[in-house]
């Protein structure tokens, strides 16, 4: 039985994740709710039901548009399957409990956010607005040990990336800001101080990688917003055993 649920969580993270994709394409450009059904950003082409299959269009078509042939980003199957694989896990990490519902939340604000920067080097103020709410009521209903933890939380993550945004002169954006404090309000100052070493610590290795990767030499070129993301989601499923981990070792 547990092995259905599972699985049904998967199916539908690989919807929604598809879902999340278009959000985080269209929500920067205003283009959301207009009347267009999905379509080829190359050739405008609608497209068929066939082709809008998480994951499956992507592998039958090897990769292309069946119109113009134009290659499709691996960027979205990849994001359909983590939207997939992390609805599971959600399902297995925490049952029918109400974390279950923080971690849907928190996946379908990460998935958004990371497509967006990924596509654009920009965190919308609307998908960060849209959430905002959400998780202020979830901690209304499901403080930290006190909420005044969570507006603490939220404090040092202004305080810490705002110094460090002054200090960096353009490491980092208003929208990392912003989306930092959204997780500082989530988890509060421990487990924001955790994830602001773990973004800090992916940022660096994956920036390496990319600037060996793409050629390019400055910094500010590299979205940061995925490495936040990352480091949430490993918090959020993982903290506690990073934290005994690390105990351990001293
Ligand atoms: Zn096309």
């Amino acid at each position: 039985m547990e092995t259905i649920i599972t699985l049904l969580f998967f199916l539908y993270g690989l919807i929604f994740g598809s879902f999340f994709n278009v959000v985080g394409l269209r929500v920067p450009n205003g283009s959301l709710f207009c009347k267009h059904r999905s379509y080829c950003d190359t050739c405008q082409r609608t497209l068929r039901w066939i082709e809008l299959l998480p994951v499956l269009s992507f592998v039958l078509q090897k990769g292309k548009c069946r119109g113009c042939k134009q290659k499709i980003s691996p960027l979205y199957p990849l994001m359909e399957m983590l939207t997939g694989m992390l609805f599971g896990l959600s399902y297995l990490q925490w049952g029918f409990d109400h974390t279950l519902i923080l971690s849907l939340l928190l996946i379908s604000l990460i998935i958004p956010v990371t497509v967006s920067d990924l596509a654009y080097k920009r965190i919308p103020n609307k998908i960060l607005l849209f959430f905002a709410p959400l998780f202020l009521i979830y901690r209304l209903f499901y403080p930290l040990s006190s909420f005044w933890l969570s507006l603490f939380g939220a404090i040092l993550a202004f305080g810490l990336i705002a110094s460090v945004i002054f200090l960096s002169k353009g490491g980092m954006g208003m929208g990392d800001l912003k989306y930092f404090v959204l997780f500082g309000f989530i988890f509060g100052p421990g487990q924001f101080l955790l994830l602001f070493f773990l973004s800090t610590l992916y940022g660096a290795f994956g920036g390496l990688v990319t600037m060996r990767v793409k050629k390019i030499s400055r910094r500010s070129q590299i979205a940061f917003g995925p490495y936040i993301g990352l480091a949430a989601l490993s918090v959020f499923f993982f903290g506690d055993q990073l934290i005994s981990w690390y105990v351990s070792f001293f």
